[in-house]
This record gives C-alpha cells, structure tokens and sequence, in this order.
C-alpha cells in the first residue's frame, strides 16, 4: 500500500513535523518554521461562536420513508407517492448549556431535522416537547438570560428562573412537562420530537391546511429520575451522544414514528384555543395523529465539527407545498435562526455539504461573502460556465428564473397593527392542568417533588408569586409542591 505523504494544507509534503525548526539544538524558534505557525494559526482558529442555545448537540444522517401520500394536502415532491425516500440530517440538543455541558441536564431537547428533497431542504427546528414557555417572542432573549449564567456570578441561577416564571404563567404548560418524569429523556433515541410550531401545508389546488408534527419514538419513551440524571451529569456528561453513535455503529439505527394532525384553514377561526399558539397542544381527540412514514437514522457522521457542528437548521428553510403559519414564536425564528448561522459560520453556510441542498442544487445570484466558490452556481443542470459571470437577474444569458408554479396561495389576515397583548384572552393552565390529570400516581410524585427541589432554590418571595400558578392548574398539583417543599 503506497503510503500518503503528509502534506501542508496548501499541498506541499511536509519532511519533519516532530521537531520544531530552531537555531541550534536548544532554541530558539526560527519564525521561517512555516509549518508550525500553520499549525499554531489553525489551531486558533478550530472554534466557531457556539450557538447561544441548543449549543451541545449530536448528530447523525438517515432516511424519512414516506408510508402515505399527502397529495391531498400539500404539492411538496417528497410527501407525494407513499413510499419515496428522502436523505435527512437530524441534531439533538440540549437548550441551555455550553458546548460541553453535560447531556443530562433537565432541560428541554432540541430535535432539529433537515429532509433534502427534490425541491430544497426542509427543516422542522423542533424539540421533544410539543408546546414552549413563550408565546410572543419578544420575551425570548429574557427567557434565555434566565436560563443561562447570572450575569455577576457567571453561576446558574433559580432565583431568575422562577421569578421569570412567575412573572409569565404562560409558561406552566412547558414547565409542567419540563419537571415531569419526561423532563430528562434516557437519551435521544428514547424521546419523541415534534415540530410543536403549526405549520401549513397546501395542494395543487390551493387549498390550505395547518399542520402540526409529530415523531414519536419506535424504541419507546425511557426517562431519568432526577437522582439517575445528577449522577450521570458527573459520571459521563456525553452519555446521550455515546449512546447515539454507539448504537447507529452498532447497526441498532433508532427510529421515529412520523405523524401530522391536520387543520383545515377554516377551522383556526373557531377552534376553542388559538391554533397558533405555541403554548398549546391540539388535542388528539379533536384532530387525530395521522401516520405518514419513519424516520430512521442510519449513518454517523464522520468529521463532528464538519457535519454536527456546523450543521444549519432554520424553519425558513421550507419548500413549495409547505409553508409559515402566523404563529408568533415561528414569525421570529424565520428570521433569527438564518441570522444566527450567517453569524456563526458566514454568509454561504448553505453552500457547506450537510447544509447544501444536495437533493436538487441551489441557482441564484449569490457570488460572493466569505467562503464563496465552493458551490457551481447553476447545478440545477446549466452547466455552461460562462454564466457563472452573472449575478443579476432577470437577464438575458440563460440565468435561473422564477417558476410561479409554486407559488403559495394568498392567506387572509385582518386586524389592526398594534402591541396586542397575548395574555388577555390565554388560559395558561387549563393545558398545564390536563397533563397533571392524565399522569399516573407516580409521575405526579415525581412533578411536585423535581419543582419542590428547584423551586426551593428560590427566594420565599418568589415561591409565594409561584405556587398560586400551579393552584390554578389543579389544586392537587399545588398542594403537591407545598407538601413536597415540606
Ligand atoms: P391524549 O390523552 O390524547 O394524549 C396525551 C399525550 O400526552 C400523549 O401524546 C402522551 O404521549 C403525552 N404524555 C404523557 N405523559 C407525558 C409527560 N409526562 N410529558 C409530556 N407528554 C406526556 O390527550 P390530549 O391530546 O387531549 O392532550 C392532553 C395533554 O397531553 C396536553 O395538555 C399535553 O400536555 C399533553 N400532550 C399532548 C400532545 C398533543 O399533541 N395533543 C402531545 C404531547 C403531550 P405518548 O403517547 O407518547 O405516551
């Protein structure tokens, strides 16, 4: 077998890189040793800005095969023809710690996954919980301040968690499953995902339907105790990320379940909560789950920081057939996700091959920003070189048009623009309060006793402004917590 002569990253073999280039045997360093300030340089560099949230994750590559075809509801190309394959990439993470947090903590799990279809990529940015703390997003960088490190102490801190809480009941539903028995999933493959987000969808005939999704585990739900998760937090703080690539190498590749419900358009007028808001769940009975095709993952990646690290989720990226919903929450995360890659990686981070949408090729007029060049500008089958030159549309040299084909049916919307305030029609409990019902002797005992043991670390102020909101969800449930915090 020939052997690979190491090289530099420009090309040239390198003959020692075991001894520094020095004058005479004891130094000092000569600054024409090129190789080592190569190295040295590189390695400065071999950090990108980690995600403010969502900064720990793990990642690998599967299918998504189609089990019915939803022509009825959507022209999207991959969800039309029971049985077509589709590539994706999914990331898990957890929310609130660094990149090397451990992947124990109670905290909810972000299941973002990337379907490269024959249209573009499309992403559902989700987590293993249906609904979030937040329904207007203007509270979202204050919610995730309280998540984070106390600014003076640089320590995590209750006091602002619950006194954040208090102050935004809207936020018991998502507290109550964060504190349950599911607040700490076994590991990712034994946690469901949902898109939580209403979507929409639409057909050929311009009919319009909103969507929620949901990936249920085929390995079933497993959970930590809050003991089991302390100690694994200290025992391995990437047990979720072994336990993932260990079983995808193992050829064990963990499966999902996907299933929508299905709104038709009309019905968000008069359906009892408001469909889009994000602290609500639709309940099954009132629009069943629907069977649509498995998730499989099947591959691991080869280079982390290439592929999982540098991975870019946005619920922008939709394709024709699939579309927004005028959920608060998903209005801003249109924009803030592609703004957070175009500032962690840069401008062309779509143009990186886990971002790049390898199913069809991407054709526009974007030529330039750092990293340029790496992808051919009219892949979609032009291939006439000449045209790389163009960088405007329209013109007159066989550049990429427009296809009005796919455009999305218009959505009425009436109103008037102001400040509307969120919580003056909202029942932040009821939802809160039907999970409680639903939980078994001993998931309750669980609940009350994970928010005694954190409320606890909050002041008596702030306690006495929290246990009224868990009242108002059941009265058992706060008197859960009361006895519990005894
Ligand atoms: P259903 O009885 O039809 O469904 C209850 C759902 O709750 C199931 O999906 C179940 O998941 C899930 N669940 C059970 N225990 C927990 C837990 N500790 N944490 C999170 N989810 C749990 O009832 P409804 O549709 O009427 O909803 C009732 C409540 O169930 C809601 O208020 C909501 O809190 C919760 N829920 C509802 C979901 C929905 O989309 N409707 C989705 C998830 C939760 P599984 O089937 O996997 O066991």
């Amino acid at each position: 077998m020939s052997k690979t002569i190491l090289t530099t990253s420009s090309g040239a073999p390198i003959s020692d890189d075991q001894n520094s280039l020095t004058a005479g045997a004891r130094g000092p360093i000569v600054i024409q040793d090129w190789q080592l300030i190569e190295k040295l340089a590189h390695f400065n560099r071999e950090r990108i800005p980690e995600r403010v949230v969502h900064a720990k994750g793990s990642g690998a590559h599967g299918t998504f095969t189609l089990s019915k075809d939803l022509s009825d509801y959507t022209i999207a190309d991959y969800l039309n023809g029971a049985g077509k394959q589709s590539d994706v990439f999914v990331r898990f993470s957890t929310v609130g710690g660094e990149s090397g947090s451990a992947d124990a903590e109670r905290d909810p799990r972000g299941f973002a996954i990337k379907f490269y279809t024959q249209q573009g990529n499309h992403d559902i940015v989700g987590n293993n919980t249906p609904v979030f703390f937040l329904r207007d997003p203007i509270k979202f960088p204050d919610f995730i301040h309280t998540q984070k490190r106390n600014p003076a102490t640089n320590c995590k801190d209750a006091e602002a968690v619950w006194d954040f809480w208090s102050l935004n009941p809207q936020a018991m539903h998502q507290v109550t499953i964060l504190f349950s028995d599911r607040g700490v999933p076994l590991n990712y493959r034994h946690m469901n995902g949902y898109g939580s987000h209403t979507y929409s969808m639409w057909n050929s005939k311009g009919e319009r339907f909103w969507v929620k999704w949901h990936f249920k585990t085929a390995q079933g739900i497993q959970c930590m105790t809050e003991e089991q998760s302390r100690k694994m937090c200290g025992i391995d703080p990437d047990h979720a990320q072994r336990d993932l690539f260990a079983a995808i190498a193992d050829g064990n590749f963990p499966r999902w379940n996907v299933k929508i419900q299905i709104m038709p358009e009309a019905d968000a007028d008069s359906y009892k909560i408001n469909p889009f808001d994000l602290t609500k769940v639709w309940s099954h009975s009132d629009y069943p789950l629907i069977d649509i095709g498995t998730l499989e993952l099947n591959k691991n990646v080869d280079n982390y920081f290439a592929e999982t690290e540098q991975s870019a989720f946005a619920p922008s990226n939709l394709v024709p057939g699939i579309g927004a919903s005028p959920d608060k929450m998903l209005q801003a995360r249109l924009f803030a996700y592609q703004d957070a890659h175009r500032y962690r990686i840069g401008a062309n981070y779509n143009d990186l091959p886990v971002n790049y949408p390898r199913a069809c090729g991407a054709a526009n007029y974007q030529r330039a920003g750092a990293m340029a060049g790496t992808r051919c500008p009219f892949d979609q089958g032009v291939t006439n070189s000449a045209l790389s030159s163009t960088n405007y549309g329209p013109n007159s040299k066989g550049g990429p048009a427009e296809d009005a084909a796919v455009a999305e049916p218009p959505l009425n919307i009436s109103g008037t623009v102001d400040r509307h305030d969120h919580r003056a029609d909202a029942d932040d409990y009821s939802q809160a309060g039907d999970l409680y019902r639903i939980m078994s002797d001993d998931q309750k005992q669980q609940l009350v006793s994970n928010i005694a043991g954190a409320l606890g670390g909050a002041s008596k102020a702030v306690q006495a402004r929290m246990l009224p909101h868990f009242d108002k969800c059941d009265p058992a449930y706060g008197q859960g917590i009361r006895d519990a915090m005894k």
